[in-house]
């Protein structure tokens, strides 16, 4: 079977290596151990992301029940993120963070949506949040079950099943943002961009006739 060094840097022509100087380091490492720890480094620094992004996506939210799936969804994020060091020790490696530019990415959209909301009714404001959430939920979705598929691979049944763990979660808050959207639909869909009527409930009133305090 081929095999992979664990170092990235092949010995130096002295046969040393002095950028890895752990002799563990240099231990062989299957190419597969080696793809799940990358996905998992990778999986790492964005929960990281999300743990600072998610607080200011639920400051933003309109809707109470939006803003609450942000929050709960805030405190899974944490239990997330212990997981996958869980998952890190349980391959004999330390838990280190590899920049993830893709949620990099889907982070700033995401905060853009939040700015651009300021001059938006309500409902489309919320509208944003939840499509900017649910591409943050599928990118997730997308490298936990990649990286639970390579550990179920590799025999490591404990691994795969705290992957699979967040899997769910993230899998139940889109399903979660999806269920809230409709009455979000319903709200912009009747707002057409013009002046609402006064007998609306206060919490469909925009945030334009809330500035002005009518
Ligand atoms: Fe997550
Ligand atoms: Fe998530």
């Amino acid at each position: 079977m081929k095999k992979a060094l664990h170092t990235r840097n092949p010995p130096s022509e002295t046969g040393t290596n002095d950028s890895h100087p752990q002799a563990e380091e240099l231990q062989p490492m299957p190419v597969l151990e080696e793809c799940l720890i990358e996905e998992m480094q990778d999986l790492l620094h964005a929960e990281g992301q999300l743990v600072k992004a998610l607080p200011k996506m639920a400051k933003a939210a309109n809707d109470p029940k939006l803003k609450q799936a942000f929050q709960k969804h805030l405190e899974e994020t944490k239990g997330q993120v212990d997981r996958l060091k869980e998952a890190f020790e349980l391959l004999g490696q330390r838990a280190k963070a590899k920049p993830c530019r893709g949620m990099q990415g889907l982070v700033e959209e995401g905060q853009e949506k939040i700015a651009e909301g300021q001059d938006k009714e309500a409902a489309a404001a919320d509208l944003a949040l939840v499509a900017a959430a649910q591409k943050v939920e599928h990118y997730e979705i997308a490298g936990y079950g990649t990286a639970r598929v390579m550990a179920e691979r590799l025999g490591q049944a404990k691994v795969a099943k705290l992957l699979a763990q967040t899997l769910s979660e993230e899998e139940k808050t889109d399903a979660l943002l999806t269920q809230l959207s409709p009455p979000l639909l319903e709200e912009a869909s009747s707002e057409s961009g013009e002046e609402e009527e006064e007998e609306q409930p206060s919490r469909s009133r925009s945030r334009r006739s809330r500035a002005a305090g009518v």
